[in-house]
């Protein structure tokens, strides 16, 4: 079964010509990864090979079917179980069960028809232990197999065909809403809500309608690609015109980005729970957050409600304050609205500081107590819980005491209510860091996300306006 490729002459006659190869990695061995290479053959034989340190070995072959062999696809379902998938020429689908690489221990059919038509699109999603879904679209047939693990067969499936669609250019898996998102060659998102039991899969299809109709009126989706927290997707269209003469050198397609409609929702909560060493996703979902924005033409209105603010996490209030910021048309009551955030998530930032540090400079405590009493006297009195935090850092804080020069004229400089400079009596003017309220010396930092600048003492503290944090500045280096 073993045979070594030196003996066997023949072996590499007929990898001269082979169709197409594919690798995936099998294991790992003393940290060194083992692939898998399956070689295709024009005779619609598979070669299996273990590779590693570029040293192949082959294994074993394999005449599969009596079709040519369209493509393959390999998939790792478990620890110890894979799926070698065979697309053939006629149309049909088989899986391959493979436990002890290349040794095929099972197998069965996921499309009979001879339609010679191939599958666009296929996803393989484990919902628990000891069942997976196998999702896959083929022209505009969408098929839902369900799979026993433990079983090892197939113990339902279900085959929908999507109205008004020639092909099912891509589609989504939501798993934690049991989520199947689909686009049409129209640009229109299908929504399949699925629910499974031990033996069987149902679902329910609901049409969602987008807001950009006109804009591809002549134009077919040709293919989906969807953003890693599953937020957003890239349309791509082709025009269906026919070109008029050699000269028309109009460009013909067009990419549409947008918003996954149903997933709106989660977004909030994927900002909300980010942790400090996942920026990528947050500025993916910020994005989405600020793509949406703009094209929301409706003009709701944020209704204050102060109290709720008052108790409400700094997390939250960061993301109420950008989904304002992102409003494409702010009106007057909007711009008053993030004025009076922006100041909440100043002195939500300073007393938050103020409780971690255990000690705090003097004349930080000097500009914390301006600026604290400051934004007291601005905030309105329904802000109970925020104006005692920050009436308890003034009081302790009273005896600090400290004098700034203008780096200009060297003229003492009277206040420190703004927190972006000091300002002298010449109108000279200075930038100060929000964290610190002293000086932003060079070489300042930058917020990771929202590029506000601070001190270099901020170093990787969490941002004061958003859900960045203050990194150094590249473009200073
Ligand atoms: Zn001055
Ligand atoms: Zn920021």
């Amino acid at each position: 079964m073993f045979d070594s490729p030196v003996r066997h002459h023949n072996e590499f006659i007929r990898i001269a010509s082979l169709d197409f190869v594919f690798t995936h990695i099998l294991k790992y061995e003393n940290g060194l990864a083992v692939y898998g290479i399956i070689c295709c053959h024009l005779n619609n034989v598979l070669t299996f090979w273990s590779t590693k340190l570029e040293k192949s070995l082959f294994l074993a072959e394999n005449d599969f079917h009596n079709s040519s062999i369209r493509h393959i696809k390999w998939f790792q379902i478990t620890d110890e179980l894979s799926w070698l998938l065979v697309f053939l020429g006629n149309g049909q689908v088989y899986v391959y069960e493979i436990c002890n690489y290349p040794h095929v221990q099972n197998s069965f059919s996921l499309w009979l028809d001879e339609d010679f038509a191939c599958v666009k699109n296929i996803l393989l999603q484990n919902i628990s232990n000891n069942q997976c879904l196998i999702l896959f679209t083929k022209m505009a047939y969408v098929v839902i197999i369900l799979y026993s693990l433990t079983e090892k067969k197939i113990v339902s499936t279900k085959r929908e065909m999507i109205p008004k669609t020639a092909i099912i250019p891509g589609f989504t898996f939501i798993k934690d809403k049991q989520l199947l998102i689909l686009v049409t060659d129209v640009g229109k998102f299908v929504c399949m809500y699925l629910s499974t039991t031990e033996s069987e899969v149902n679902y329910t299809i609901n049409i969602v309608s987008h807001n950009f109709n006109d804009k591809v009126k002549y134009f077919t989706c040709n293919s989906v690609v969807f953003s890693k927290n599953q937020c957003m997707c890239a349309l791509t269209f082709q025009c269906n015109m026919p070109r008029y003469s050699k000269n028309d050198g109009h460009v013909r397609n067009k990419v549409v980005l947008c918003t996954i409609p149903e997933n709106l929702v989660e977004l909030e909560s994927k900002i909300l729970l980010v942790n400090n060493y996942n920026y990528g996703d947050v500025i993916d979902c910020i994005e989405t957050l600020r793509i949406n924005k703009i094209n929301d033409k409706s003009n709701e209105l944020y209704e204050v409600d102060r109290s709720w603010l008052d108790k409400c996490p700094i997390q939250n209030l960061k993301l109420i304050y950008w989904k304002i910021v992102f409003k494409s048309k702010k009106n007057e009551q909007d711009e008053t609205i993030l004025q009076e955030l922006q100041m909440l998530l100043h002195v939500r930032f300073l007393t938050s500081n103020c409780n971690e540090k255990k000690k705090i400079k003097n004349e930080e405590q000097y500009y914390y107590r301006i600026m604290l009493s400051n934004y007291s006297q601005k905030l309105p009195a329904e802000y109970i819980l925020v104006k005692t935090d920050a009436a308890k850092f003034i009081r302790s804080f009273t005896q600090a005491d400290h004098t700034y020069f203008c780096t200009t004229c060297e003229q003492m400089i009277l206040t420190f209510t703004d927190y972006t400079m000091f300002i002298c009596e010449f109108e000279h003017k200075e930038l100060r860091c929000p964290v610190t309220l002293g000086p932003l010396g060079i070489p300042y930092l930058v917020c990771s996300m929202c590029f506000t600048m601070a001190n270099v003492t901020a170093k990787n503290q969490s941002c004061v306006w958003c859900f960045g944090k203050y990194i150094p500045n590249k473009l200073l280096h």
